[in-house]
């Protein structure tokens, strides 16, 4: 009588019965097996922490290099601090250390569409750690409309799976940060929901506390099973605009050249880019708090994207968005090549509409979208070839105006 050599259930009993070399499994115990199997994957998910590798800041900056163009101060700080901070983890593990490294959480000043969370997207794939964006302007005080800090965790455990241990070395990049700058240089009589308050309760983050954590977000419930979370590991990387801190550098600046030497020195500086000089004092002249610029002591700026950056863009990058779109055609078996002056074009017009990098796409996709909704169904593969005259063709049909506010 064949019965499972796991339940020992008979044939009969079963609904199938698999023979193997020299046993028998059931549709029962191969169900069970399987949920065995996903849970033990969950575990580890896709996230290998242990086996990560210190990657020397200088690849580091040579895999950045392959996606992103241009803003060498910007990837020489990130490598570092990457690096260090990984060296750190690994440092952590051994406890009879006495030194303490200290985290080495980073914010990145620079106009949008310059490639900020670019930067740190791409570090996040050459580490494969989770990884997660959030918005600082959703979030609020606890108890206000909008979403509680931990909601930053909670979107973080969903990338790792729920693996806390992943999570816990994980990167988050806080997009905005200078959205909840104080209002004004006094701490003002009225609450200021969004702002300071917001910045108080980061602190906690980015300082490195365990956090609970519900794991579904939302606004706590009493009923909620609260995941702990330590943020001690996790590393955050801010990004900002700060619109108008070239004003607070200028003013820096030039407190500090008057006397002897001054001007020479003030010779010195370059005036067309003064974010090149942000320091930390600038950031507390915005309206940070000095206690979140203390947990962030990694400071550097990415340059305005001039023309020669933008043409780059179009076509440089592993995954340009010229190589994006002749790869979406090949899939249609259709050949697809821009011409030289058509790419200037682009490049000329996402200037005119002051869209920086991120108009490059949306222009591309107006001059690109009758071909990509005709061609597929059509018999005859011929090859498509983007000259000057059709980008001008096809964008001039388009609502620019919708373009210019996108
Ligand atoms: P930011 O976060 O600074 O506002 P993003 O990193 O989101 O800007 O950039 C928007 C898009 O523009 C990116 O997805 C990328 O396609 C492109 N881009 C911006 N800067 C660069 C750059 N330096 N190199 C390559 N692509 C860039």
């Amino acid at each position: 009588m064949d019965r499972c050599s796991f339940c020992g259930r008979e044939k009969r009993d079963t609904n199938l019965l698999i023979a193997g070399i020299s046993g028998h499994i059931c549709d029962n115990c191969i169900e069970q097996a399987y949920d065995i199997v996903l849970e033990e994957l969950k575990k580890t998910g896709d996230f290998d922490i242990n086996s990560i590798q210190l990657v020397k800041p200088a690849e580091i900056k040579k895999f950045l290099d392959q996606y992103v163009i241009g803003q060498d101060e910007a990837k020489k700080y990130l490598s570092v601090a990457v690096y260090n901070h990984y060296k750190r983890l690994m440092h952590h593990n051994r406890k009879d250390e006495e030194v303490e490294i200290e985290k080495s959480n980073i914010v990145l000043i620079g106009a949008t569409g310059t490639g900020k969370t670019l930067l740190a997207r791409t570090i996040a794939r050459l580490l494969n750690v989770p990884f997660t964006i959030v918005d600082a302007t959703v979030l609020t005080e606890a108890g206000y409309v909008g979403e509680d800090i931990e909601s930053i965790l909670t979107r973080l455990l969903q990338v790792a799976d729920y693996n806390v241990e992943a999570a816990e070395k994980g990167i988050v990049f806080i997009d905005e940060i200078d959205k909840i700058a104080r209002k004004s240089d006094n701490p003002s009589i009225t609450r200021d929901v969004s702002g300071e308050g917001v910045q108080q309760g980061l602190l906690k983050l980015l300082e490195g506390s365990v956090i609970n954590v519900p794991p579904q977000g939302g606004r706590k419930h009493p009923d909620q099973k609260m995941i702990p979370v330590d943020t001690k590991n996790i590393l955050f990387i801010c990004g900002g605009a700060f619109d108008g801190i070239e004003k607070k550098i200028g003013q820096r600046l030039n407190t500090k050249v008057v006397g002897y030497n001054a001007s020479k020195n003030s010779e010195l500086i370059d005036r067309e880019n003064l974010l090149q000089y942000i320091a930390p004092q600038d950031l507390k002249a915005y309206g940070l708090i000095p206690e979140i610029i203390g947990r962030l002591p990694v400071l550097t700026y990415l340059n305005p994207l001039d023309r020669n950056a933008l043409r780059q863009i179009l076509t440089e990058p592993k995954n340009s968005i010229v190589k994006q779109y002749v790869k979406l055609f090949d899939m249609d078996g259709i050949k697809l090549t821009f011409k030289d002056q058509a790419l200037e074009y682009i490049v000329d017009k996402a200037i005119e509409f002051r869209l920086g990098a991120r108009g490059l796409r949306s222009i591309c996709e107006a001059i690109m979208m009758d071909d990509m909704f005709d061609l597929p169904s059509k018999n005859e593969k011929e090859d498509l070839v983007i000259t000057k005259k059709y980008a001008v063709e096809k964008l001039e049909k388009q609502d620019i105006k919708r373009l210019k506010v996108a």
